[in-house]
């Protein structure tokens, strides 16, 4: 079964990567990062807890985040799989996670992490810009759209995340290193962790991570 997580600090390719993924696979695409914009969005009693904690570039409390995840799984359509983008982020979400996986009796069977040099990193998320309707992520120099300011996929105009400048992107890099890469171990000690080059031009990446999933399926 694909039950995949996708990992990596901010700027790494998750959301590139999981658009095609999920279209590929036939996945459902749980990214907690859109789920929270929707509900800032729609200005629900989440959106408004989480969006200044977002804005600063901080972590959602664990508590919240989690039944979020719990209660998206739970949907039909995560039946045959899933891909989480952007979930788990700290250990005791991954250990929630574990307890979820075994109660709706879909385990996660994968995890890719996605390296990328901290350079490359702010260079992608200073030029980043996104749709706020359909979550497509483009750059204002390496990965434009066909219209400038248009998203290719839905038509909105494209933004850029209040989350992507230099003071909140240092603090959700600092995060990642303190809250998000113990991950790694924690996936390497029970077999499931794949790491991949990040940098690599975005077809041959999504070749490489597509060949793994086929292993899987
Ligand atoms: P992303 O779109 O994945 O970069 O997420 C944007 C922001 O949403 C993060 O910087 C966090 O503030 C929040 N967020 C997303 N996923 C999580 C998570 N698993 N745990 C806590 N906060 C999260």
């Amino acid at each position: 079964m694909l039950n995949i997580i996708l990992m990596g600090p901010p700027g790494a390719g998750k959301g590139t990567q999981a658009t095609h993924l999920v279209d590929k696979f036939h996945l459902p695409h749980i990214s907690t990062g859109d789920m929270f914009r929707e509900a800032i969005a729609k200005k629900t009693p989440l959106g408004l807890q989480a969006q200044a904690i977002i804005a600063r570039g901080d972590l959602v409390p664990d508590d919240v985040t989690c039944a979020l995840v719990k209660e998206r799984l739970s949907q039909d359509d995560c039946a045959k799989g899933y891909l989480l983008d952007g979930f788990p982020r700290t250990i005791p979400q991954a250990e929630a996670l574990e307890k979820m996986g075994e109660e709706i009796g879909r385990p996660v069977t994968l995890v890719i992490d996605l390296e990328v040099p901290e350079a490359e990193l702010i260079r992608r998320i200073s030029g980043r810009r996104v749709c706020p309707k359909c979550g497509a992520s483009y750059h204002i120099d390496t990965m434009k759209p066909k219209v400038e300011g248009i998203c290719d996929r839905c038509g909105a105009e494209l933004i850029q995340r209040k989350d992507d400048n230099a003071e909140s992107f240092k603090t959700r890099l600092d995060n990642y290193y303190k809250s998000t890469q113990p991950l790694v171990d924690f996936y390497k000690a029970k077999g499931l962790y794949k790491c991949f080059d990040g940098t690599k031009p975005l077809q041959e990446l999504l070749g490489e991570i597509s060949a793994e999933l086929e292993a899987l399926k």
